[in-house]
């Protein structure tokens, strides 16, 4: 095998970061500078005579062997970017610059490491990924997906669960759970030997080799290398973010341990932002006593089906209800109670209608149901009688010395059908409003 040789430049050549990489018409090294040891991993005499291809990340020969064409068609590549597999087995980021020589039917190409600043970019890149998750996500199980795809494509996480704490109930819980081994824990209180309890309580990560500790806990049977780091946000810790690998070729470091915890910062931040937002969503559009849509949700509700309606030439009815003499409870019972049978009713009505349906509670002592997909108004006839016929049996309630009470209630309702009474939801509600106050009026 011939080798060149540089006589003046071989004295410094020692000193330069770069690699400068000789490698002859068949992709075998002749010559590399000592840098080359630093960034391969091999030393100078272990890469002579190397295959270069060989090197190269599986993922990344095809377009490096055709740069390599370029090269020797005489087309020199200043910055040719591929990944090249270390000695160790990590994966180096290496710059080229590299030309063809005719004389010596040789490409002389000059190798930069740019590993740190690759990881630097995908780093910030997945910290950007998780910041536009969170605002457009619309729930929570789909932001956890995507956190996770966006750390395995970081890290190696094919296994990743995200836990939540309770301060409250000193309580975790497992809504992201995605593991080869594990079943999904149970919601449970958080022991105080679990790794779980150790992250949360602490607030300090925890890398766990199962090589060499023996685990506690949920981590018995196990991962290979567990790494976990705490959720916080404003200095309160509201959950954890552990990614696990079964395999011995992904064991995590003390490097994996500093990218994951940076990226936990945004993971918290992002939690905690689609949460607010569903808090500040539930109530806006329901009504915090019954649970039940509002007013507000129902008009969105009844305009979606309005307009499906029309398009499918189908029926939908408006059931307007009101209790009687509900000020009576109130006043005879206490505040507190007539809250308790509200409730009481509401979950009541859930029994009478179809899932699809939507029961909202208007205000007060009203509520208004709507129901689609209706083929003949005495269908939505059968509903009413059905919603009667669930304050047959009085509310079983607690009166303020918590003694059990029973309270017989009714209704009145009244009722208006698209297309029959009117072609808006004013129209329809005002009709049923209108029917339900006409009864209520022939009781009294
Ligand atoms: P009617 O038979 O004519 O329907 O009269 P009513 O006694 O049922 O009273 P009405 O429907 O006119 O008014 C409802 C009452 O419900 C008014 C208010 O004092 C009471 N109320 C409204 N909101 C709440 C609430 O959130 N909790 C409780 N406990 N009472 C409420
Ligand atoms: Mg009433």
């Amino acid at each position: 095998m011939s080798t060149l040789s540089f006589p003046t430049l071989g004295k410094y050549i020692d000193l330069l970061v770069d690699a400068v990489c000789v490698v002859d018409k068949h992709g075998h090294f002749l010559y590399v500078s000592p840098s080359a040891e630093r960034i391969f991993g091999y030393t100078q005499a272990e890469m002579m005579g190397m295959q270069m291809l060989d090197l190269v990340h599986p993922d990344d020969r095809e377009r490096t062997l055709n740069a390599v064409d370029s090269i020797v068609a005489g087309e020199p590549e200043p910055h040719f970017e591929n990944r090249y597999q270390r000695k160790n087995g990590e994966i180096a980021h290496i710059m080229w610059s590299a030309r063809w020589s005719e004389e010596n039917q040789c490409r002389v190409a000059v190798a930069r490491d740019i590993t740190l600043r690759k990881r630097a970019e995908a780093v910030q890149q997945a910290v950007f990924a998780i910041a536009e998750a969170s605002h457009n996500t619309q729930d929570l199980p789909s932001l956890y997906r995507h956190i996770h795809q966006i750390i395995a494509a970081l890290l190696p996480a094919d296994n990743c669960v995200i836990a939540l704490y309770d301060a409250a109930s000193d309580c975790i819980s497992f809504p992201y759970h995605v593991d080869q081994h594990q079943p999904l824990p149970a919601t449970q209180h958080l022991a105080s030997d679990s790794d779980y309890a150790r992250l949360i309580r602490r607030g300090q990560p925890l890398l766990l080799d199962t090589a060499r500790v023996a685990p506690t806990g949920e981590n018995q049977m196990q991962a290979r290398s567990w790494l976990g780091v705490p959720l916080v946000i404003e200095g309160r810790t509201m959950g954890a973010l552990v990614i696990k690998s079964y395999s011995e070729s992904a064991v995590y470091d003390d490097e994996t341990l500093k990218l994951l915890q940076y990226v936990s910062n945004q993971v918290a931040a992002a939690i905690d932002r689609r949460q607010l937002l569903l808090r500040l969503q539930q109530r806006a559009l329901y009504d915090q006593l019954t649970r039940l849509p509002n007013r507000e949700l129902f008009y969105d509700r009844i305009q979606s089906a309005l307009a499906r309606a029309r398009r499918n030439n189908e029926m939908l009815s408006l059931v307007f209800m009101d209790l009687d003499k509900f000020k009576a409870v109130n006043d005879n019972y206490g505040h507190p109670v007539g809250d308790q049978l509200l409730e009481a009713v509401a979950r009541r009505l859930e029994l009478s209608v179809r899932e699809c349906d939507t029961i909202a509670r208007f205000g007060g002592d009203e509520f208004v149901i709507l129901l689609e997909n209706i083929e003949h108004p005495q269908q939505s006839e059968t509903v009413a009688a059905k919603i009667l016929g669930q304050f047959a049996t009085p509310f079983a309630l607690r009166d303020l010395e918590s003694n059990q009470i029973h309270l017989p209630i009714t209704p009145s309702i009244g009722m208006a059908h698209f297309p029959l009474h009117g072609d808006n939801e004013k129209d329809l509600l005002h009709h049923a409003d209108k029917a339900m106050y006409g009864l209520k009026n022939l009781q009294r």
